[in-house]
This record gives C-alpha cells, sequence and structure tokens, in this order.
C-alpha cells in the first residue's frame, strides 16, 4: 500500500513539472503560430516552405534580450548599431517571391541579425550573407552556429561586393535599400536567377529582378521602408 501511495504522489509530482516545462517552451511555438495564421497566412502568402520556415525560426532568439517577448509582433524591431530586423511578413513575401528551390545557393547582403538567413537556411542548401557592421556579423555568425544553422556562412564585409568566390548564386537578397543595385551583384546572380531588393531612398518600392540572359526583368512590388545600405555605394552618389 505504502509502495502504491509512493508511486502514484511521484508520478502526479513528475507529470506536475512536465506540465510546468511544457508550459515554459510553449509561449513562443504558439506565438509563432499566431503569428504565422494573422501576419502571414492572412495576408496571402502561400509557400509551403516559407510558413513552415516561419513556424520553425526562434525569432527571440535574434532579438536583444529586453524585447524577446515583442519578437512576434507585426513590425521591425531593434537590434542594436541604428539597425533593426525586418517585420515578419516582409521577410516573409520576400522569400517566397524569390521562388527557392531546396538545392538553391542564395546571397544576403545585410545579415543583421541572421533571422532572414536562418529562414533562407531551412529552404535552400546553402546562404552566404554578408553584413557590414563588424559587431552585427560576429553577433550574427555566433547565434546562428549556437543554434546550428549549420548551412550559413557569415562574412562582414562591404555587400556591394558581393561574394566573388562563391558565385553565382541562384538568388539574391539584398536587406538594406539602395537606389541601383551594384553592379558585381548582377553579374554574381545565375541566369535564370531571381534579386529582391528595397529600392530607393527616402520612398522605396520592393522590386523584383529576374535574370534572364543579359537582361534584367524588373517587377515592382510594394512601398517598403528599410534601413539604408552603407558603403561604396554612398560614395558613388
Ligand atoms: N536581414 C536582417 C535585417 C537587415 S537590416 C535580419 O534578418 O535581421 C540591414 C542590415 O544591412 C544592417 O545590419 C546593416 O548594417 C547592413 N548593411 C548596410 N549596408 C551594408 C553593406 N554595404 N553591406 C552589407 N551589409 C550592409
Amino acid at each position: 500500500m505504502k509502495r502504491l501511495i509512493f508511486v502514484i504522489i511521484t508520478g502526479l509530482l513528475l507529470n506536475c513539472s512536465n506540465n510546468h516545462s511544457q508550459k515554459k517552451e510553449a509561449w513562443d511555438v504558439i506565438a509563432r503560430q499566431e503569428m504565422v495564421q494573422t501576419q502571414i497566412i492572412s495576408r496571402g502568402i502561400k509557400d509551403q516552405n516559407v510558413i513552415s520556415a516561419l513556424l520553425k525560426v526562434k525569432r527571440h532568439k535574434f532579438v536583444p534580450k529586453k524585447y524577446e517577448k515583442l519578437a512576434y509582433i507585426d513590425g521591425p524591431l531593434p537590434i542594436g548599431e541604428d539597425q533593426t530586423i525586418s517585420q515578419p511578413y516582409i521577410v516573409a513575401l520576400m522569400t517566397e517571391k524569390l521562388e527557392l528551390k531546396s538545392g538553391d545557393r542564395v546571397l544576403e547582403i545585410g545579415t543583421g541579425s541572421g533571422y532572414q538567413a536562418a529562414i533562407l537556411s531551412l529552404i535552400v542548401q546553402e546562404v552566404y550573407t554578408i553584413e557590414i557592421l563588424p559587431k552585427l556579423a560576429e553577433t550574427a555568425k555566433k547565434r546562428l552556429k549556437a543554434l546550428g544553422y549549420n548551412n550559413v556562412y557569415v562574412k562582414c564585409g562591404d555587400g556591394f561586393l558581393g561574394w566573388p568566390e562563391k558565385a553565382p548564386f541562384d538568388a539574391i537578397i539584398i536587406t538594406c535599400a539602395t537606389p541601383e543595385i551594384p553592379a558585381p551583384l548582377i553579374e554574381q546572380l545565375a541566369d535564370s536567377g531571381r534579386l529582391i531588393l528595397p529600392q530607393g531612398e527616402e520612398t522605396q518600392t520592393l522590386t523584383l529582378y529576374r535574370k534572364i540572359g543579359k537582361n534584367l526583368k524588373k517587377e515592382e512590388l510594394i512601398p517598403v521602408l528599410f534601413v539604408p545600405m552603407k558603403g561604396i555605394i554612398r560614395e558613388e552618389h
């Protein structure tokens, strides 16, 4: 009898502690499901790979601790150094528009927190990402490694120049605003490759290009607001 009571009490205690740890785990899972439903699917994102990546990547691990609980809101957030992590919907839209395939190799300009790179890494084979600010590049590199995103390669440098040693890329995503596409990036885009960027300065339009032979086919999407591209591009204007 004593033994039976012991077993029941132990069982109850174990069950309690399990429930407790499940509850602790669950807030971000629920927050991501809600984010995907209300901000992503409801606005027309259909690509299942994009949806599943947004459900998986723990966005709260990509923002400063004080913003952790705000990580799933419908907007951008500061990540230090006067830079921001983009709104989840914009991340989803840019990713979907690139029409990615599992074997693709993608170049990102503007690593920032590393969130967009993590999303891409779940969809394609390899992600190369360049960040101009050393502090952000270092933090993103460590973060992506700690979270197990092993197919993302982070480099600190001016994205204007691209990553010629790793070209050609099936897709290029620029996550800082520039009036023109830097010429080296056009060169490093594979034939039939897609490139998306916030194009402009004070007013910007999310713009998608498709490379067909030597030509670029242009499609303007929606107005957006990104931080400006720094570095060489400024010297040219
Ligand atoms: N994709 C990021 C958000 C990008 S914010 C994320 O998922 O968090 C834009 C980033 O572009 C900033 O971190 C900024 O420092 C970087 N940036 C600006 N000019 C750049 C350049 N010439 N080359 C590489 N990165 C640049």
